[in-house]
């Protein structure tokens, strides 16, 4: 495919730049007008199964703008929701609608709990995803900032016990909020829980706890566990606000991936922390990333990976064909730009059709 067709795949780009190697196609697009959609110029007329809309750490609250932690990136809490409102917008005048969004997690931020604003920030932003799409919620660090996991679990950011009502072939797993569902035959999603094992939105009495505490501890000599430490490369990932996944959930993705290898089924995980050091800053890292790959890697089912929390987004296709997809934070992203995704399914492929600061792609499956 040159990259003239990918161009008309995905319409009409305008000053989009395209580059090309034997493996992989990818598409930056600096802006694009929202009624370009992908379907429109399919030069071979096929139309997608279905579709669906991505965005990630919208992290709103009624607050004036600020800076993140060092200071380097300025912070729009206030205009998130229009940002928001803006991609729902967009979602609901696509033709197909997509049929789910995922929100991958950060949905409002930790400074409305001392502000006593977490429930009316969350009414917010949930009114308006409200009319977008059934919406898939991705629990990250600031969903534990606001709520304790038996709030969370109690509230509309508890999309898989929604799922499972839904006829979705979505299943909860026990004890944990990671869980899966098929909104087409021979297309699975696997929602993971990033903050499985963390000191964040765990009791200080329990064992997941103790042994998240341990292994910061062992990694992180700094008084302030939020503040990376000193040493280089992806060692920095032991922080606060990271986590990681316990051996329950990895042997139950391990499961879920081997009945969709035995299904022929084209399977995405989703988290809110990425797993390859390709596709993130190392901060933003999961704790025990390498032992998510290494169950990825193991099966053939596995076509992308998607999560949010590094707001400069990344991308990276390993040597597995498997896609990693970082997407760029709504909360970093300036007023007059735009940072959300729809994502159109075919049978050989996804194509990722970015707005503003989120790259358009065609995702081969490996
Ligand atoms: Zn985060």
């Amino acid at each position: 495919m040159s990259s003239q067709e990918v161009d008309e795949l995905l319409g009409h780009v305008g000053d989009a730049t395209a580059t090309a190697d034997s493996e992989q196609f990818q598409v930056r697009v600096r802006r694009r007008t929202k009624s370009e959609a992908p379907t429109e110029n399919m030069e071979d007329g096929a139309r997608p199964l279905f579709s669906f809309g991505v965005i990630a750490d919208i992290q709103y609250a009624d607050i004036d703008d600020g800076y993140n932690f060092s200071c380097t990136r300025r912070r729009y809490y206030r205009h998130s929701l229009e940002q928001l409102r803006r991609a729902t917008l967009a979602w609901r005048s696509e033709s197909p609608r997509p049929r789910f969004v995922l929100q991958l997690g950060d949905v409002i931020d930790g400074f409305n709990k001392p502000r006593r604003a977490s429930r009316s920030a969350l009414d917010a932003v949930l009114r308006e995803l409200e009319d977008a799409a059934l919406v898939h919620h991705v629990w990250g660090n600031h969903e534990f900032y606001n709520f304790s996991r038996e709030e969370l679990a109690a509230s509309a950011l508890n999309s898989g016990r929604e799922a499972a009502t839904q006829d979705q072939g979505a299943a909860l797993a026990e004890g944990g909020n990671w869980y899966h569902f098929s909104p087409e035959p021979r297309f699975r999603f696997l929602v993971l829980d990033a903050y499985d094992v963390s000191v964040i939105g765990r009791q200080e009495r329990s064992e997941r706890y103790s042994q998240a505490l341990r292994l910061l501890q062992e990694h992180n000599d700094n008084e302030e566990l939020n503040q990376p430490p000193a040493r280089p490369g992806v060692e920095q990932r032991f922080v606060k606000f990271g986590g990681g996944f316990s051996q329950d959930q990895l042997q139950w993705l391990d499961r879920l991936l081997t009945l969709s290898d035995e299904k022929l089924e084209k399977v995405t995980v989703v988290s809110h922390l990425p797993v390859h050091p390709s596709s993130s800053d190392p901060v933003c890292l999961a704790w025990n990333y390498e032992e998510v790959l290494s169950v990825l890697h193991s099966h053939k089912c596995v076509v992308c990976f998607m999560a949010g929390h590094d707001h400069d987004g990344g991308y990276h296709r390993d040597l597995y064909g498997i896609h990693h997809l970082t997407f760029e934070g709504v909360i970093e992203t300036p007023p007059d730009n735009d940072a959300f995704g729809s994502v159109y399914v075919y049978e050989d492929k996804m194509v990722l059709k970015g707005n503003g600061r989120v790259a358009s792609r065609i995702l081969q499956y490996p």
